[in-house]
């Protein structure tokens, strides 16, 4: 009885009530705004630190809502993927991406890199094989050009058939970054099981490379496995030149973060030469 009292003052609580409320109009409105093409993809700069030119591009959704404004994905997200609308949305951002990237690769380096976040939802669809080269096809994209971005902890909660799932990715000439890397506590063995071709270090380590010895020693570690993996790690989040020149002596080849570029419309990207 005691426990039943406690948990129903919690689920009264007005504040929590006008929570769940304003979760349930988002979601309408998300579901409103696919059917009324309110999504954007803005795209972040990923550069070669050796040269600083840019050697690809995240893509990152926001929604422009008529009421809300832009509205950053960290409010919507979560709850498009607590429903099927992550897989509609997601499958949006990937054909938006890959047709906008497809249509400009005579100017863009062999080398160019387009990086699509997937989320753990469109990972385990039976179908996401088929979808991924759905838009493959459609866009006309080289499937060399497109890197697939699944978090740290996708990759561990979803075990065994992550695997799989992963080398069919890879059969397909796409690759896999592993986004956030090291906040999602995988073992260093797991890790090597994986196929992949990219760490994204968290920004969480980078913000603190110039004052914390601890978390220099962390993205060091996080470098040299990349090295020893053969894949290429990019600095998430590298917002100071202070930050850019420790990565750099630090041998790190890639980075990412408002210091060389913030998320804006593919056309306002400043290509070299241009
Ligand atoms: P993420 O994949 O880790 O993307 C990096 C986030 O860090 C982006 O936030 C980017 O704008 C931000 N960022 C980049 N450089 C800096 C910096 O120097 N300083 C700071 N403070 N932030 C920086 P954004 O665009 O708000 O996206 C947040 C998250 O939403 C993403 O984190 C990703 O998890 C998710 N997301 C975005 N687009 C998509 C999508 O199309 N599909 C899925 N499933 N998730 C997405
Ligand atoms: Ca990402
Ligand atoms: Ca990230
Ligand atoms: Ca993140």
């Amino acid at each position: 009885a005691k426990r039943r009292a406690r948990m129903s003052s919690v689920v009264f609580e007005p504040a929590m009530l006008e929570r769940l409320r304003e979760v349930s109009r988002l979601t309408s409105d998300l579901r409103q705004a696919l059917d009324q093409n309110q999504f954007l993809v803005h795209y972040q700069p990923v550069v070669n630190m050796a040269d600083g030119q840019i050697s690809g591009l995240e893509a990152l959704v926001r929604w422009q809502s008529p009421t809300r404004g832009l509205v950053p994905p960290a409010m919507f997200i979560p709850i498009a993927e607590n429903s099927d609308l992550i897989l509609a949305l997601g499958d949006w951002v990937l054909r938006t991406a890959t047709r906008d990237i497809a249509g400009r690769l005579d100017t863009l380096p062999a080398d160019f890199e387009l990086h699509v976040n997937v989320s753990a939802r469109q990972l385990i669809q039976s179908d996401f094989i088929a979808t991924l080269r759905h838009a493959l096809q459609e866009s006309g994209l080289p499937p060399g050009h497109l890197t697939l971005e699944l978090t740290e902890s996708v990759l561990i909660e979803q075990g065994g058939q992550t695997v799989e799932r992963l080398r069919q990715i890879r059969n397909l000439g796409v690759k896999i970054a592993i986004d956030d890397f090291g906040t999602g506590y995988s073992s260093l063995s797991y890790l090597g099981t994986l196929p992949f071709d990219c760490l994204k270090i968290d920004k969480s380590f980078v913000d603190n490379i110039c004052v914390s010895p601890q978390d220099t020693a962390v993205v060091a570690a996080v470098l040299h496995m990349a090295r020893g993996f053969g894949v290429t790690a990019v600095a998430e989040g590298v917002e100071t030149e202070d930050q850019a020149r420790r990565l750099r002596e630090m041998g790190c080849s890639h980075a990412q973060g408002y210091w060389f570029g913030r998320p804006v419309p593919l056309a306002d990207i400043r290509w070299p030469g241009q």
